[in-house]
């Protein structure tokens, strides 16, 4: 009887393997589209590496961990030797070694799912865009597949113009002078769907002087992978990528726009899908912040946080440091401990002593809720696709420092085609950062470009609204590609 009543629990529910890539940044995106498809009624296996699941499980919480039939975790190695630091991990040896020893672990994950009748068949492996690996496994197995850029669209093209710049001899550069010479600033105008590119706007990993440079050769390659999957589900909106969705959408029209994830969670009770309850940080959470924010007037704070690789030099970690300072203006500094490449010195104490009434300086925040906080005024942000996203949402003007792979095309958009931000020279200086700030709180520019940031805001929630272009194409990704009723 026990194995009937398993067999048929079996047919019930179509079963995704959700394969994230192993970073913060997208493991948060694929843990939004994996709850949004538990509430539409899909049986989930969410696989996170060894290494991320027990810092994933400290932010879920035990309650969701364990309290969902329908949802379950599993691991896999991620084929790094074992760490003693629970903090970042090398995303070039991520992508390095998950390429190379993670197939294996995957297929017999997935073949012993298929064999136990505790969980229904899996139907369908959404995996990352950069781990490709996981497609090979389901088409080995005979399972549906599909993509999920986690990125943006303006990103994913630049990645497929990698050839292109190449063929054209712009790179690889001769010698490192590209970075003082004016090279950088070579206009693109071949890109179909984008305007106003140069070679700076590309991922950054067109800066090279060697074309064995690794992540030059995997993003450009898993780019091109991407192209070619039978559905690509990106978390970007329609109206926000438009002219650059037309051109992929040329090369592959199963592009199925549904961002921002975050806001389609509002059509699901919270009861059913834990969209409210903490996210999926893999780092630990400073919740004083947000009563912080509570004493300062609307629009009034500068939100400063680089994402969770970013990397910088002392120098610049004290040019920022004093360009807030100098702004006379309250700030939220989220610093992680491992910012500052190769050391963990303190702040000078001078500037601790100058900025302690009107600064707060932690290592982690819940991002989201403190991007929605009335008191936000502006976002000096490295333009990570979520933060972006996220920036978006909030309504908040940004200003960009952008720091690796497609955060440079993500900033050119936010200050060019979206006209919601401002950014900072590459090598930062603290004179720039007090005027940037103060423009953006105070100045003519800054009071046009928090108007876009309504406009846009309004745009995004628009999508999302039952109806919307990223709720219709959730929901045909649902019913045309994840075959589900809903
Ligand atoms: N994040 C957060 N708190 C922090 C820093 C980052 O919650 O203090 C989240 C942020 O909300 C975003 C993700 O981490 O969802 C970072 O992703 P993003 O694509 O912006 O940048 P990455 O970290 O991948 O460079």
């Amino acid at each position: 009887v026990k194995k009937k009543k398993l067999l048929n629990s079996r047919s019930q529910k179509p079963h995704i393997v959700c394969v994230p890539f192993p970073a913060q940044g997208h493991v948060n995106p694929f843990m939004q589209l994996s709850k949004l498809l538990l509430c539409t009624g899909f049986h989930i296996t969410f696989v996170n590496t060894e290494f991320n699941h027990k810092r994933l499980v400290r932010s879920l919480g035990q309650d969701f961990v364990k309290g969902q039939p329908s949802f379950q975790f599993e691991t896999i190695p991620d084929g790094l030797p074992p760490s003693n630091k629970d903090a970042t991990q090398s995303i070039a040896a991520l992508l390095d070694t998950t390429r190379k020893h993670c197939y294996e672990p995957l297929k017999e994950l997935v073949k012993r799912l298929n064999a136990s009748l505790e969980v229904p068949l899996v139907s369908s492996i959404i995996y990352d865009g950069l781990m490709g690996f996981a497609g090979k496994v389901a088409r080995d197995l005979n399972i549906d597949e599909q993509q999920f850029w986690t990125a943006s669209a303006c990103g994913l093209m630049g990645y497929l113009q990698f050839d292109e710049i190449v063929d054209k001899g712009i790179i690889p550069f001769q010698d490192e002078s590209f970075t003082t010479n004016g090279s950088l600033d070579t206009n693109l105008d071949w890109i179909s769907g984008m305007k106003n590119m140069r070679i700076r706007d590309l991922p950054s990993f067109v800066r090279t002087t060697t074309l064995d440079e690794t992540n030059f050769i995997c993003f450009g390659l898993e780019a091109k992978t991407c192209m070619r999957s039978s559905s690509i589900i990106i978390n970007t909106i329609q109206e926000l990528e438009s002219e650059v969705l037309k051109a992929l959408m040329a090369q592959n029209p199963n592009i199925y726009n549904i961002g921002p994830l975050q806001l389609l969670g509002r059509h699901f009770p919270e009861k059913d899908n834990g969209f409210k309850a903490s996210g999926s940080n893999l780092w630990k959470n400073d919740s004083k912040c947000m009563e912080w924010l509570d004493q300062w007037s609307p629009s009034s704070v500068i939100y400063v946080n680089y994402g969770s690789i970013t990397v910088m030099s002392e120098h610049h970690l004290k040019e920022f440091a004093w360009g807030l300072a100098n702004s006379n203006l309250p700030f939220l500094w989220i610093k992680r401990p491992d910012l500052v490449i190769d050391e963990s010195k303190p702040l000078p104490q001078d500037f601790l002593d100058e900025v302690k009434d009107r600064g707060y300086i932690t290592s982690w925040c819940h991002q989201e809720k403190v991007l929605c906080h009335p008191s936000i005024g502006v976002f000096l942000t490295h333009c990570g696709w979520n933060s972006t996203l996220e920036g978006i949402c909030g309504g908040v003007p940004m200003i960009g420092w952008p720091f690796f792979a497609e955060q440079q095309t993500n900033c050119r958009y936010i200050s060019t085609t979206w006209e919601i931000g401002m950014d900072v020279q590459d090598d930062v200086k603290r004179e720039e950062v007090t005027t940037l700030v103060k423009e953006m709180l105070k100045g003519e520019k800054g009071k046009k470009i928090r108007q876009k940031c309504v406009e846009w805001k309004k745009k995004v929630i628009e999508a999302t609204d039952s109806g919307g272009s990223s709720y219709n194409d959730f929901y045909r990704l649902v019913k045309e590609v994840l075959h589900k009723d809903a």
